[in-house]
């Protein structure tokens, strides 16, 4: 196969192209290609001089700020493999995802290093930490490299040596070191990007290495299938440790040289404001994050014109609140679909197009396949290929594809075989080539031995007026083995106005008996995580408490 380039790669050509070009939208600060660069290089130079190797594993346990990506590209630039942490872990969490990548390095937030990491390091291979605080790029007039100069910077001799006890400051390293060479690594596609670890919903996390032939071969899918370039701004709305910003924000933004608004983490009103600031284009992120902007006292206050590229994955889209987005911005909200191991999207509904809807489920397609990839629907029993129409598991093969799973050979032996990722998702295709997600193959409900797929219902339960977020799970039952439970958040106009009873018998009117909840729980909200997902696991294991 040809080879790819690397994300790193396509970073340094658009840094030489367009040095002086916006990168990042801070708040109200901006950072070019080229302070990007620079910052990112001498970084990378600190990292090599304290001992970090090629292939070695270079933590990042930061929020959504600039020093996020200027971590990620220098641990790219040193050759180095880049660990992003959820910054919301908490010690025992983040014990284990150190131990598991064999981390040397960590950079942090400096709040989340004294609170969370610090206490625990010792039970980690971690030798360097490098620390910086939110309020490094804040602090400084827009267009300005460099943070404030302030006491002397932090030798580096010798801290090869160090333990973590003596941490570093990234505003003082870059300073130091500001015209220090990018060390010049070059990648190759078959090498390691990232480790990107599942949440664990099925036994313990894993790291799924994302490859830098994976990387950039993604970045391109989002350049050329959502059209970015000169005028787009992307709207940073999810949190770039996982996949989607990675992808999706970072990636595609250095390769096609457009910048990212960040905002620290997502605050739907202050992300409403930074989307008509910086008249933000092209926006990917969870559904629930196009709810929380919708559900702001602010929604309809802000001008939200620029906002043409709309996307939404990570979880099934509810085609009413694709429909009410529409009607209030004129954005249509693109389905996009794709898992961790397949380094973002292996299917997107192409940019201008309608998903169509799936007559059985009633599920908006999730796209066609990006280019180079082919997705075959297999029995959920057999194993054995279906034919168009036909509901199985779908089973992916492509150049996003990762090779594995970091040190988990029996995981991935388990997961891809020959190149071919079983996705644990249910779904079909149509003659045309469209795919339909209808949910996860875990979440699947068995009530009076009828399959039923939470996702439907919980698109029925969109459609009352009053539904702020909905979903729905399976829970015992002495007679039909399990039954239909939903659980929902309502909107604040409707807190105390609508009974369990009422949404009951919205469904019932709507579907067929053996589908539509028995049980409704208001909440005043659901359990998700950073990224937006609903957690339906957390609601069953509630479920069993009971
Ligand atoms: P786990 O760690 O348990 O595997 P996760 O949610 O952390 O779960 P991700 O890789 O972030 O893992 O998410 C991938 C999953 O998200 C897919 O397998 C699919 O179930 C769901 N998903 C992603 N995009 C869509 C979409 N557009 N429509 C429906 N479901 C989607």
């Amino acid at each position: 196969p040809l080879p790819t380039p690397s994300p790193v790669d396509q970073f340094r050509a658009t840094a030489r192209r367009a040095a002086g070009d916006p990168a990042v939208y801070y708040f109200d600060r901006v950072m070019t290609f080229g302070e990007l660069d620079h910052l990112s290089s001498a970084l990378a130079a600190a990292l090599r001089d304290l001992g970090v190797e090629p292939g070695h594993r270079v933590a990042l346990f930061l929020q959504n700020i600039p020093q996020f990506w200027i971590a990620l590209l220098a641990a790219w630039k040193a050759g180095a493999i880049a660990v992003p942490l959820n910054p919301m872990f908490k010690g025992e969490e983040l014990v284990y995802h150190l131990q598991d990548s064999g981390a040397v390095a960590l950079v942090s937030l400096e709040s989340l290093y004294d609170e969370v990491a610090r206490p625990v390091l010792g039970r980690t291979d971690v030798r360097h930490v490098i620390t910086t605080s939110e309020l490094d790029f804040l602090a400084r007039a827009p267009g300005q490299a460099r943070g404030p100069r302030v006491g002397e910077p932090v030798g580096l001799a010798g801290s090869s040596k160090r333990r973590f006890s003596e941490t570093l400051d990234l505003v003082h390293l870059c300073q130091r070191l500001e015209r220090a060479p990018d060390p010049g690594a070059e990648p190759g596609p078959h090498d390691v990007a990232l480790l990107t670890y599942t949440s664990g919903t099925t036994g313990s996390p894993k790291g799924a290495m994302n490859t830098h032939g994976n990387v950039a071969f993604n970045a391109e899918v989002y350049r050329t299938w959502m059209r970015l370039g000169p005028g787009d701004v992307v709207v940073g709305a999810a949190p770039l440790f996982h996949i989607t910003g990675l992808i999706g924000h970072l990636a595609v933004a250095g390769l096609a040289g457009v910048p990212v608004i960040l905002g620290y983490r997502f605050d739907p009103g202050e992300m409403l404001r930074l989307i008509e600031r910086w008249r933000g284009t092209f926006m990917v992120a969870a559904i629930t994050a196009y709810i929380a902007l919708m559900n702001h006292p602010d929604f309809g206050r802000r001008d939200l014109s620029s906002l043409g590229k709309a996307y939404s994955g990570g979880a099934p889209i509810p085609a009413a609140v694709v429909e009410r987005f529409e009607a209030a911005t004129g954005a249509y909200i693109h389905n996009i679909y794709g898992l961790t191991e397949t380094t973002s999207p292996s299917h997107a509904v192409p940019l201008g197009r309608r998903a169509p809807v799936d007559p059985d489920s009633g599920a908006l397609s999730v796209g066609v396949p990006v280019p180079n990839t082919v997705v075959k629907v297999v029995d959920l029993e057999t194993g054995r290929d279906l034919p168009p129409g036909e509901v199985g598991e779908l089973v992916t093969r492509g150049p996003m594809v990762v090779p594995g799973y970091w040190k988990k050979p029996e995981e991935t032996a388990h997961a891809i075989r020959d190149g071919w990722l079983r996705t644990g998702d249910v779904g079909r295709m149509d003659a045309q080539g469209w795919f339909y997600v209808i949910d996860r193959r875990k979440d699947m409900i068995i009530a009076s031995g009828f399959k039923v797929w939470p996702r439907e219902v919980e698109d029925v339960l969109y459609r009352h007026p009053a539904v702020r977020e909905a979903a729905v799970i399976g829970v015992p039952d002495p007679y039909r083995g399990e039954t239909v439970k939903a659980v929902v958040s309502l909107k604040p106009e409707f807190e105390g106005r609508v009974t369990p009873e009422e949404l009951i018998a919205f469904c019932r009117e709507r579907m067929a008996a053996y589908k539509y909840p028995r049980q409704v729980e208001i909440v005043p909200e659901l359990p998700k995580t950073l990224t937006g997902k609903i957690l339906r696991r957390v609601l069953r294991e509630r479920g069993a408490g009971q």
